[in-house]
Protein backbone atom coordinates (compact mmCIF):
# COMPACT_ATOMS: atom_id res chain seq x y z
CA UNK A 1 0.00 0.00 0.00
CA UNK A 2 0.90 3.74 -0.34
CA UNK A 3 3.22 5.69 2.26
CA UNK A 4 2.51 8.66 3.64
CA UNK A 5 5.44 11.25 2.84
CA UNK A 6 4.86 15.07 3.58
CA UNK A 7 4.81 16.57 6.42
CA UNK A 8 5.39 20.34 5.68
CA UNK A 9 2.17 22.79 5.57
CA UNK A 10 1.28 25.38 2.85
CA UNK A 11 -2.04 27.02 2.82
CA UNK A 12 -3.80 26.94 -0.67
CA UNK A 13 -4.47 30.95 -0.33
CA UNK A 14 -0.10 30.90 -1.09
CA UNK A 15 -0.80 29.63 -4.55
CA UNK A 16 -3.97 30.81 -5.53
CA UNK A 17 -6.43 29.09 -7.71
CA UNK A 18 -4.48 29.21 -10.58
CA UNK A 19 -0.94 28.53 -8.97
CA UNK A 20 -2.97 25.29 -7.52
CA UNK A 21 -4.48 24.13 -10.42
CA UNK A 22 -0.43 24.35 -12.44
CA UNK A 23 1.21 22.74 -9.35
CA UNK A 24 -1.10 19.47 -9.26
CA UNK A 25 -1.36 19.25 -13.07
CA UNK A 26 2.49 20.13 -14.04
CA UNK A 27 3.14 16.57 -14.49
CA UNK A 28 0.38 14.77 -16.32
CA UNK A 29 1.71 13.65 -19.73
CA UNK A 30 -0.60 12.44 -22.71
CA UNK A 31 -0.87 9.01 -23.56
CA UNK A 32 -3.49 8.92 -25.98
CA UNK A 33 -3.51 9.80 -29.58
CA UNK A 34 -7.25 10.57 -28.89
CA UNK A 35 -6.43 13.03 -26.45
CA UNK A 36 -6.17 16.06 -29.21
CA UNK A 37 -5.87 19.02 -26.71
CA UNK A 38 -5.64 18.14 -22.52
CA UNK A 39 -5.45 20.71 -19.59
CA UNK A 40 -5.42 24.16 -20.20
CA UNK A 41 -7.86 25.34 -22.30
CA UNK A 42 -11.40 26.00 -22.01
CA UNK A 43 -12.16 22.06 -22.43
CA UNK A 44 -10.15 19.32 -23.60
CA UNK A 45 -10.43 18.07 -27.32
CA UNK A 46 -10.71 14.16 -27.71
CA UNK A 47 -11.15 12.55 -31.11
CA UNK A 48 -12.42 8.70 -30.87
CA UNK A 49 -12.98 6.59 -33.61
CA UNK A 50 -15.27 4.15 -31.97
CA UNK A 51 -18.20 4.85 -29.70
CA UNK A 52 -17.46 7.12 -26.50
CA UNK A 53 -18.71 6.19 -23.21
CA UNK A 54 -18.85 8.66 -19.89
CA UNK A 55 -19.64 8.32 -16.64
CA UNK A 56 -19.19 10.13 -13.49
CA UNK A 57 -19.10 9.65 -9.87
CA UNK A 58 -19.41 12.56 -6.99
CA UNK A 59 -17.78 11.27 -3.71
CA UNK A 60 -18.29 13.59 -0.50
CA UNK A 61 -16.55 13.47 2.58
CA UNK A 62 -18.44 11.62 5.54
CA UNK A 63 -20.75 10.31 3.25
CA UNK A 64 -18.56 8.13 0.44
CA UNK A 65 -15.31 8.75 3.11
CA UNK A 66 -13.78 9.39 6.01
CA UNK A 67 -10.25 10.59 6.00
CA UNK A 68 -9.93 9.22 9.76
CA UNK A 69 -8.87 5.78 8.02
CA UNK A 70 -9.08 7.22 4.83
CA UNK A 71 -5.41 8.18 3.51
CA UNK A 72 -5.57 11.06 0.76
CA UNK A 73 -3.36 8.89 -1.74
CA UNK A 74 -5.70 5.63 -1.16
CA UNK A 75 -8.90 8.33 -2.09
CA UNK A 76 -7.44 9.71 -5.05
CA UNK A 77 -6.42 6.55 -6.29
CA UNK A 78 -10.04 5.17 -5.23
CA UNK A 79 -12.09 7.62 -6.63
CA UNK A 80 -10.33 6.70 -10.19
CA UNK A 81 -10.93 3.22 -10.13
CA UNK A 82 -14.93 3.63 -9.52
CA UNK A 83 -15.13 5.66 -12.28
CA UNK A 84 -13.35 3.32 -14.62
CA UNK A 85 -14.98 0.28 -13.40
CA UNK A 86 -18.12 1.80 -14.38
CA UNK A 87 -16.50 2.05 -18.21
CA UNK A 88 -15.35 -1.32 -18.26
CA UNK A 89 -18.29 -2.65 -17.21
CA UNK A 90 -19.46 -1.41 -20.42
CA UNK A 91 -16.90 -3.70 -22.04
CA UNK A 92 -15.05 -0.14 -22.98
CA UNK A 93 -11.33 0.79 -22.78
CA UNK A 94 -11.04 3.50 -20.35
CA UNK A 95 -8.89 6.59 -22.15
CA UNK A 96 -9.33 10.23 -20.34
CA UNK A 97 -10.87 11.30 -16.78
CA UNK A 98 -11.57 14.67 -15.82
CA UNK A 99 -10.75 15.26 -12.10
CA UNK A 100 -13.21 18.46 -10.42
CA UNK A 101 -12.42 19.26 -6.57
CA UNK A 102 -14.32 21.18 -3.95
CA UNK A 103 -12.24 21.82 -0.72
CA UNK A 104 -12.20 24.01 2.83
CA UNK A 105 -9.25 25.66 3.41
CA UNK A 106 -8.66 22.83 5.65
CA UNK A 107 -6.76 20.94 3.61
CA UNK A 108 -2.95 22.47 2.67
CA UNK A 109 -1.35 22.04 -1.01
CA UNK A 110 0.52 19.23 0.64
CA UNK A 111 -2.38 16.99 1.15
CA UNK A 112 -3.84 18.13 -2.42
CA UNK A 113 -0.55 16.37 -3.83
CA UNK A 114 -0.83 13.78 -1.26
CA UNK A 115 -4.71 13.08 -3.48
CA UNK A 116 -3.24 13.65 -6.89
CA UNK A 117 -0.14 11.14 -6.38
CA UNK A 118 -3.07 8.62 -5.97
CA UNK A 119 -4.82 9.84 -9.12
CA UNK A 120 -1.39 10.21 -10.69
CA UNK A 121 -0.56 6.47 -9.96
CA UNK A 122 -4.10 5.18 -10.98
CA UNK A 123 -3.73 7.08 -14.30
CA UNK A 124 -0.81 6.24 -15.14
CA UNK A 125 -1.45 2.26 -14.08
CA UNK A 126 -4.47 2.17 -16.03
CA UNK A 127 -3.34 4.52 -18.99
CA UNK A 128 -5.72 7.13 -18.71
CA UNK A 129 -5.10 11.01 -19.51
CA UNK A 130 -6.07 13.64 -17.16
CA UNK A 131 -7.62 15.66 -19.52
CA UNK A 132 -9.02 18.75 -17.19
CA UNK A 133 -11.56 19.03 -14.46
CA UNK A 134 -11.92 22.38 -12.52
CA UNK A 135 -11.16 23.46 -8.59
CA UNK A 136 -12.78 25.86 -5.83
CA UNK A 137 -13.07 26.22 -2.24
CA UNK A 138 -16.00 25.05 -0.38
CA UNK A 139 -17.05 25.83 3.07
CA UNK A 140 -16.88 22.41 4.49
CA UNK A 141 -14.91 19.43 3.62
CA UNK A 142 -13.97 17.76 0.75
CA UNK A 143 -15.82 16.79 -2.58
CA UNK A 144 -14.00 14.91 -5.35
CA UNK A 145 -15.75 14.59 -8.83
CA UNK A 146 -14.61 12.05 -11.86
CA UNK A 147 -15.49 11.48 -15.00
CA UNK A 148 -14.21 8.97 -17.05
CA UNK A 149 -14.46 8.80 -20.56
CA UNK A 150 -13.48 5.29 -22.74
CA UNK A 151 -14.43 3.87 -26.03
CA UNK A 152 -15.62 0.73 -27.63
CA UNK A 153 -16.43 -0.54 -30.62
CA UNK A 154 -20.63 -0.81 -31.23
CA UNK A 155 -21.02 -3.92 -31.75
CA UNK A 156 -18.97 -4.84 -28.19
CA UNK A 157 -21.01 -3.14 -25.70
CA UNK A 158 -22.38 -4.74 -22.85
CA UNK A 159 -25.34 -3.33 -21.25
CA UNK A 160 -27.68 -4.47 -18.40
CA UNK A 161 -29.99 -5.27 -20.90
CA UNK A 162 -29.13 -8.53 -22.58
CA UNK A 163 -28.89 -10.98 -20.24
CA UNK A 164 -31.48 -14.07 -21.58
CA UNK A 165 -33.13 -16.69 -19.85
CA UNK A 166 -30.72 -19.62 -18.74
CA UNK A 167 -27.50 -17.16 -19.57
CA UNK A 168 -24.55 -18.04 -17.22
CA UNK A 169 -24.04 -15.64 -14.30
CA UNK A 170 -20.50 -15.33 -13.88
CA UNK A 171 -18.24 -13.01 -11.10
CA UNK A 172 -14.83 -11.72 -11.22
CA UNK A 173 -12.21 -11.90 -8.08
CA UNK A 174 -13.90 -12.66 -4.77
CA UNK A 175 -16.88 -11.08 -3.07
CA UNK A 176 -17.19 -9.37 0.58
CA UNK A 177 -13.34 -7.95 0.92
CA UNK A 178 -13.99 -4.71 0.70
CA UNK A 179 -17.05 -4.65 3.36
CA UNK A 180 -15.14 -6.42 5.76
CA UNK A 181 -11.73 -4.19 5.22
CA UNK A 182 -14.06 -1.72 6.45
CA UNK A 183 -15.22 -3.06 9.38
CA UNK A 184 -11.24 -3.54 10.42
CA UNK A 185 -10.36 -0.02 9.87
CA UNK A 186 -13.47 1.27 12.01
CA UNK A 187 -12.92 -1.09 14.56
CA UNK A 188 -8.79 -0.11 14.89
CA UNK A 189 -10.56 3.41 14.61
CA UNK A 190 -12.30 3.35 17.33
CA UNK A 191 -9.46 1.58 19.11
CA UNK A 192 -7.32 4.27 18.56
CA UNK A 193 -9.73 7.08 19.64
CA UNK A 194 -9.94 5.39 23.46
CA UNK A 195 -5.91 4.91 23.38
CA UNK A 196 -4.51 7.15 20.74
CA UNK A 197 -1.18 5.08 21.48
CA UNK A 198 -2.47 2.30 20.40
CA UNK A 199 -0.30 0.07 17.06
CA UNK A 200 -3.01 -0.85 14.63
CA UNK A 201 -2.75 -4.33 13.88
CA UNK A 202 -3.32 -4.49 10.62
CA UNK A 203 -0.86 -6.86 8.93
CA UNK A 204 -2.87 -10.21 9.36
CA UNK A 205 -5.96 -8.31 7.25
CA UNK A 206 -3.97 -6.72 4.91
CA UNK A 207 -5.96 -8.37 1.91
CA UNK A 208 -8.98 -7.04 2.94
CA UNK A 209 -7.91 -3.57 3.94
CA UNK A 210 -6.49 -3.37 0.60
CA UNK A 211 -9.49 -4.43 -0.95
CA UNK A 212 -11.53 -1.21 0.89
CA UNK A 213 -8.71 1.35 0.36
CA UNK A 214 -6.95 0.36 -2.67
CA UNK A 215 -9.46 -1.24 -4.85
CA UNK A 216 -8.58 -2.01 -8.18
CA UNK A 217 -10.79 -1.60 -10.99
CA UNK A 218 -11.20 -4.73 -13.13
CA UNK A 219 -9.75 -3.36 -16.95
CA UNK A 220 -7.61 -7.17 -16.65
CA UNK A 221 -11.38 -8.69 -17.15
CA UNK A 222 -12.50 -6.60 -20.30
CA UNK A 223 -8.96 -7.47 -21.63
CA UNK A 224 -9.24 -11.18 -20.79
CA UNK A 225 -12.73 -12.08 -22.38
CA UNK A 226 -11.69 -9.96 -25.47
CA UNK A 227 -8.82 -12.74 -25.71
CA UNK A 228 -10.83 -15.61 -25.18
CA UNK A 229 -13.44 -13.93 -27.58
CA UNK A 230 -16.48 -14.30 -24.84
CA UNK A 231 -18.87 -11.12 -25.00
CA UNK A 232 -21.10 -10.95 -22.20
CA UNK A 233 -24.60 -10.81 -22.72
CA UNK A 234 -25.01 -7.89 -19.99
CA UNK A 235 -22.49 -6.37 -17.53
CA UNK A 236 -22.65 -4.03 -14.84
CA UNK A 237 -19.89 -3.53 -12.07
CA UNK A 238 -20.78 -4.28 -8.05
CA UNK A 239 -19.81 -1.62 -6.10
CA UNK A 240 -24.02 -1.80 -4.39
CA UNK A 241 -23.26 -5.44 -3.31
CA UNK A 242 -24.05 -8.63 -5.49
CA UNK A 243 -27.71 -8.74 -4.73
CA UNK A 244 -28.69 -5.40 -5.67
CA UNK A 245 -26.76 -5.59 -9.29
CA UNK A 246 -28.13 -8.46 -9.62
CA UNK A 247 -31.75 -7.78 -9.15
CA UNK A 248 -30.51 -4.40 -11.84
CA UNK A 249 -29.49 -6.93 -14.24
CA UNK A 250 -32.43 -8.89 -14.02
CA UNK A 251 -34.58 -5.70 -13.87
CA UNK A 252 -33.26 -4.16 -16.75
CA UNK A 253 -33.45 -7.64 -18.98
CA UNK A 254 -36.36 -8.52 -17.63
CA UNK A 255 -34.98 -11.71 -16.65
CA UNK A 256 -34.93 -13.55 -12.96
CA UNK A 257 -31.90 -15.72 -11.55
CA UNK A 258 -30.80 -18.38 -9.20
CA UNK A 259 -27.72 -17.52 -7.70
CA UNK A 260 -25.87 -20.80 -5.38
CA UNK A 261 -24.87 -19.87 -2.22
CA UNK A 262 -22.30 -22.84 -2.32
CA UNK A 263 -20.66 -20.81 -5.77
CA UNK A 264 -20.08 -17.62 -4.05
CA UNK A 265 -16.53 -17.02 -4.11
CA UNK A 266 -14.82 -16.10 -0.89
CA UNK A 267 -11.18 -15.44 0.28
CA UNK A 268 -10.31 -17.62 3.13
CA UNK A 269 -9.55 -14.01 5.12
CA UNK A 270 -13.30 -13.30 4.39
CA UNK A 271 -14.65 -16.19 6.27
CA UNK A 272 -12.45 -15.90 9.26
CA UNK A 273 -12.93 -11.96 9.79
CA UNK A 274 -16.72 -12.78 9.46
CA UNK A 275 -16.32 -15.45 12.42
CA UNK A 276 -14.45 -13.08 14.36
CA UNK A 277 -16.85 -10.47 13.25
CA UNK A 278 -20.11 -12.91 13.67
CA UNK A 279 -21.88 -12.10 10.66
CA UNK A 280 -22.86 -14.25 8.28
CA UNK A 281 -20.15 -14.45 4.99
CA UNK A 282 -23.21 -14.83 2.50
CA UNK A 283 -24.87 -12.02 4.05
CA UNK A 284 -21.79 -10.22 3.80
CA UNK A 285 -21.26 -10.75 0.16
CA UNK A 286 -24.74 -10.34 -0.88
CA UNK A 287 -24.77 -6.79 0.64
CA UNK A 288 -21.51 -5.91 1.30
CA UNK A 289 -20.71 -3.47 -1.94
CA UNK A 290 -17.63 -1.84 -2.65
CA UNK A 291 -15.79 -4.67 -4.32
CA UNK A 292 -15.83 -3.18 -7.94
CA UNK A 293 -15.67 -6.39 -9.49
CA UNK A 294 -17.72 -7.32 -12.73
CA UNK A 295 -20.93 -8.98 -12.63
CA UNK A 296 -21.91 -10.48 -15.93
CA UNK A 297 -23.83 -13.14 -17.90
CA UNK A 298 -22.77 -15.03 -21.10
CA UNK A 299 -24.67 -17.62 -23.22
CA UNK A 300 -24.17 -21.56 -21.97
CA UNK A 301 -22.38 -21.97 -25.38
CA UNK A 302 -19.27 -19.59 -23.90
CA UNK A 303 -18.53 -21.96 -20.75
CA UNK A 304 -16.19 -24.13 -22.10
CA UNK A 305 -13.96 -20.79 -22.75
CA UNK A 306 -13.88 -19.43 -19.38
CA UNK A 307 -14.86 -22.51 -16.98
CA UNK A 308 -11.03 -23.18 -16.19
CA UNK A 309 -10.06 -19.44 -15.64
CA UNK A 310 -9.48 -18.87 -11.73
CA UNK A 311 -10.38 -15.42 -11.81
CA UNK A 312 -14.03 -15.75 -13.11
CA UNK A 313 -16.33 -17.85 -11.85
CA UNK A 314 -19.74 -19.23 -12.60
CA UNK A 315 -22.44 -18.16 -9.92
CA UNK A 316 -25.48 -18.97 -10.96
CA UNK A 317 -28.04 -18.72 -14.28
CA UNK A 318 -30.95 -16.22 -15.60
CA UNK A 319 -34.10 -17.57 -15.31
CA UNK A 320 -37.51 -16.94 -16.88
CA UNK A 321 -38.97 -13.00 -15.22
CA UNK A 322 -41.84 -15.43 -13.69
CA UNK A 323 -39.40 -17.37 -11.66
CA UNK A 324 -37.91 -14.57 -9.81
CA UNK A 325 -34.57 -13.96 -8.38
CA UNK A 326 -33.30 -16.66 -5.79
CA UNK A 327 -30.68 -17.62 -3.95
CA UNK A 328 -30.34 -21.30 -3.51
CA UNK A 329 -29.01 -22.01 0.09
CA UNK A 330 -26.30 -25.03 0.40
CA UNK A 331 -29.70 -26.60 2.36
CA UNK A 332 -30.95 -26.35 -1.52
CA UNK A 333 -33.93 -24.22 -0.27
CA UNK A 334 -35.57 -21.45 -2.27
CA UNK A 335 -34.44 -18.04 -0.78
CA UNK A 336 -35.69 -14.90 -2.46
CA UNK A 337 -33.46 -12.00 -2.95
CA UNK A 338 -35.29 -8.71 -1.94
CA UNK A 339 -34.40 -5.43 -2.91
CA UNK A 340 -32.96 -3.85 0.13
CA UNK A 341 -30.80 -6.38 2.31
CA UNK A 342 -31.36 -9.83 2.32
CA UNK A 343 -33.01 -11.70 5.69
CA UNK A 344 -31.15 -15.25 6.23
CA UNK A 345 -34.28 -16.60 7.88
CA UNK A 346 -36.47 -15.73 5.25
CA UNK A 347 -38.01 -18.73 3.18
CA UNK A 348 -40.58 -18.98 0.24
CA UNK A 349 -44.02 -19.72 1.48
P1 LIG B 1 -12.16 27.52 -16.38
O1 LIG B 1 -12.08 28.92 -15.89
O2 LIG B 1 -12.44 27.40 -17.84
O3 LIG B 1 -13.00 26.63 -15.50
P2 LIG B 1 -9.84 26.67 -14.97
O4 LIG B 1 -8.94 27.82 -14.69
O5 LIG B 1 -10.72 26.17 -13.89
O6 LIG B 1 -10.66 26.98 -16.29
O7 LIG B 1 -8.95 25.46 -15.47
C1 LIG B 1 -7.86 25.63 -16.32
C2 LIG B 1 -7.49 24.29 -16.90
O8 LIG B 1 -7.11 23.41 -15.85
C3 LIG B 1 -8.63 23.61 -17.64
O9 LIG B 1 -8.05 22.88 -18.71
C4 LIG B 1 -9.21 22.67 -16.61
O10 LIG B 1 -9.83 21.58 -17.22
C5 LIG B 1 -7.96 22.29 -15.83
N1 LIG B 1 -8.25 21.95 -14.43
C6 LIG B 1 -8.81 22.76 -13.50
N2 LIG B 1 -8.90 22.14 -12.30
C7 LIG B 1 -8.37 20.91 -12.48
C8 LIG B 1 -8.18 19.79 -11.63
N3 LIG B 1 -8.56 19.78 -10.35
N4 LIG B 1 -7.61 18.68 -12.15
C9 LIG B 1 -7.25 18.66 -13.46
N5 LIG B 1 -7.40 19.66 -14.31
C10 LIG B 1 -7.95 20.79 -13.83
MG1 LIG C 1 -12.66 26.06 -13.66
Amino acid sequence: MFQNTKDSKTKLSELGEFGLIDHLTQFFKVKHTSTVKSIGDDAAVLNHDKHTVVTTDLLVEGVHFDLAYMPLKHLGYKAVMVNLSDVYAMNAEAQQITVSIACSNRFTVEALEELYSGITAAADLYNVDVVGGDTTSAIKGLTISITAIGQVKSEDITYRSGAKPNDLLVVSGDLGGAFLGLKVLQRENEVFKVNPNAQPDLEKYTYIVERQLKPEARKDIVELLKALEVKPTSMIDISDGLSSELMHLCKHSKVGANLFEDKLPLDPLCISTCEEFELDSTTVVLNGGEDYELLFTIDQSDFEKIKANPNLTVIGHMAEQSEGIHLISRMNTKIPIKARGWNGMEEED
